[in-house]
Order: C-alpha cells, then structure tokens, then sequence
C-alpha cells in the first residue's frame, strides 16, 4: 500500500489519520493509525506448555538464551483502521529505531 507522501525510510513521525484505500469500501478513506505491539504470551498455549515442560528439571534448556543482539533498530508494523467501516490493516515501515505519532494540520 502506497501512502500518498510519505516516506517510510526516512520518517519517524507518522500521522495519527491518513487517507488511504480501503478495499472494504472500496474507496479513499480516513484512516486511524496505532503503532502495533505484540500481545502476552499465553501460559496455556500449547508451545508454551511444551516449552515450559522442557525447561523443567534437570538439563540444559531447549532454546540457548540470548547474550547479545546486534540489532539496534525495530521493525515498526502500524495498525490502519478504516473509521467508515473498521477494516484493519497492517502496514510495515520497516526497520526505525522510533516511531513518533503526530497531528497533521
Ligand atoms: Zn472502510
């Protein structure tokens, strides 16, 4: 999806309400934006069971922790939300290291 404007590579300030296409409605639409963050992880979830069940007792653990990252930027993934009809969709920004939401006009 192409918004009109705006650069992704370059821009850490993104608008709270853009015009974008809606396939719903089939039509240019305002659209309200929210920065998307990943949810809690279930205990119950049946990986995560699993996971934890490994973890128990004596041994190594299943997965090697984490010593060091070398990235130092995010993948920023924006929510746009139709406000005609509430059809969501998401749009990567790509790798920003922040991300801020401002009032355009
Ligand atoms: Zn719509």
């Amino acid at each position: 999806m192409f918004i009109k404007g705006i650069c992704p590579a370059y821009f850490v300030k993104f608008p709270r309400v853009v015009r974008v296409y809606c396939p719903r409605c089939n039509a240019y639409t305002d659209h309200t934006v929210t920065i998307y963050s990943h949810g809690k992880r279930r205990d119950l979830a049946e990986g995560q069971r699993r996971y934890l069940r490994k973890l128990k007792g004596y041994g190594s653990s299943r997965k090697p922790k984490q010593k060091r990252f070398s990235k130092t930027t995010k993948k920023v993934v924006v929510k746009l939300q139709c406000r005609q009809c509430g059809y969501v969709v998401m749009k990567t920004l790509g790798r920003l290291k922040k991300v801020e939401l401002v009032e355009v006009k």
